[in-house]
């Protein structure tokens, strides 16, 4: 037998793992240094009480003979759809019931999409980038080519003519960039998609980080019916990295190669996938109640307070940034000319703060910085004096 050898094309990462390398040699030489971790991609506020009742609620169902409920349907109860289209329509944008697929995350599909597409598609990722998309597709052993999102694009990478692509991959607002697409600037990526016969995949985890007057979806945009499906995720919407549970959007109208997408993906998923189980859609449909609204709402606003500590205070230091209004990823651009490891060894001995060098998510991460606002309020706020303090010897936020 022989294994896939796509695999031998992986590239290992060893971003994360050189992260907590590092920290921890430093933590063992210096145990009295207290470190604080800005590199957090996970969310770290608990679960609102009015999703986990619902999620209780929806257990004791299971142990009751009369509401007993088996496996779910493929696609997603109906009743947690209709939520998410009602969400849609929150936002002005008309997504029809029968057109969102329930998932255990945007991951998953983010990969498994690709089983509906030919492995000869080119595809193309923006440069810093979420590494799913990459590897997913290596794996499959599809050609990859990159679009560079740098500085002189605000990290919003925008289509070359001159290059063609079958699958085109969007992140906005982008993990790592923090950078979030205008209406505009999607309008050229779908004109693009509609020249080269392409389907762009639209990842829109963190739309609910959005506060600025820019598309929230995709589908808020013209043409895209034709052209794009759209991932979504409660992790970091609802606190739900822990619960799983996404969705995934593929309009009626949406052919390709003779066949209709959404047929197609129904195809994939009734042969691969058994659902998400009924607690956890309970609780996905309580996120999207007034009461679940108000109170992820408040998650939110406190994510955002942190963002808004991290950029107040690289703008007092004068280093350049993207991110943090829209995103809870703030993106710098390392001072001194230093490069992205430099920065990490600088501020994890001098400021004792942890944050996730940029070359990790691609060539034009180099000399950038992630930091994330999902650690706590009293810590953002003290590593941000930390990191003042540091660079320009005044402390803004500790008096
Ligand atoms: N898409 C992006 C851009 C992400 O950053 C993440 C998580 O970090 C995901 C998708 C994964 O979402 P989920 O937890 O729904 O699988």
């Amino acid at each position: 037998m022989k294994i896939n050898r796509n695999f031998d094309n992986l590239v290992e990462s060893y971003l994360f793992a050189e992260v907590a390398s590092r920290t921890e040699k430093y933590a063992e030489q210096n145990p009295n240094k207290k470190i604080i971790r800005m590199g957090i991609g996970d969310v770290t506020l608990p679960l609102p009480t009015v999703i986990t009742e619902a999620m209780k609620k929806a257990a004791d169902e299971m142990a009751d003979i009369n509401t007993f409920k088996g496996y779910p349907s493929y696609e997603g109860y109906e009743f947690l759809r209709n939520a998410i289209s009602g969400y849609y329509d929150s936002f002005g944008v008309k997504i029809s019931t029968d057109e969102i697929f329930v998932n255990d995350g945007a991951k998953s599909d983010c990969g498994n999409i690709g089983d509906i597409f030919s492995d000869d598609c080119t595809v193309l990722v923006t440069d810093p980038v979420y590494p799913v998309y990459v590897d997913s597709n290596i794996m499959a052993g599809r050609k990859i080519i990159y679009a560079r999102s740098d500085k002189s694009s605000g990290f919003c990478a925008l289509p070359d003519k001159n290059v063609h692509a079958d699958i085109i991959y969007l992140c906005s607002p982008n993990n790592p960039t923090g950078a979030a697409y205008t209406a505009d600037q999607i309008k050229e990526w779908i004109a693009y998609a509609v020249e080269n016969d392409a389907v762009i995949l639209y990842d829109a985890a963190y739309e609910s980080f959005i506060t600025d007057d820019l598309p929230r979806s995709i589908f808020a945009v013209e043409g895209a019916r034709n052209c794009a499906i759209e991932f979504c995720s409660l992790s970091k919407t609802a606190g739900f990295t822990g619960m799983r549970c996404g969705y995934t959007v593929i309009p009626n109208e949406l052919e390709r190669d003779g066949h209709n997408i959404k047929k197609l993906w129904y195809r994939r998923q009734s042969s691969k996938f058994n659902g998400v189980s009924y607690p956890v859609q309970r609780a996905a449909e309580a996120v999207f109640s007034p009461d679940g609204q108000q109170a992820v709402r408040k998650n939110i606003e406190y994510y955002k307070r942190n963002s808004k500590i991290i950029t107040e205070t690289m703008e007092k230091l004068g280093i350049e940034y993207t991110g943090g209004k829209n995103s809870p990823y703030i993106w710098i651009t390392c001072p001194n000319g230093m490069s992205s490891w430099e920065f990490f060894d600088y501020l994890l001995e001098k400021a004792n703060v942890v944050a996730t060098p940029g070359e990790g998510f691609g060539d034009c991460g180099k000399g950038c910085m992630r930091f994330t606002s999902f650690a706590s309020f009293e810590a953002t706020k003290e590593a941000m004096d930390r990191i003042a303090k540091c660079l320009d010897g005044r402390s803004y936020f500790l008096r």
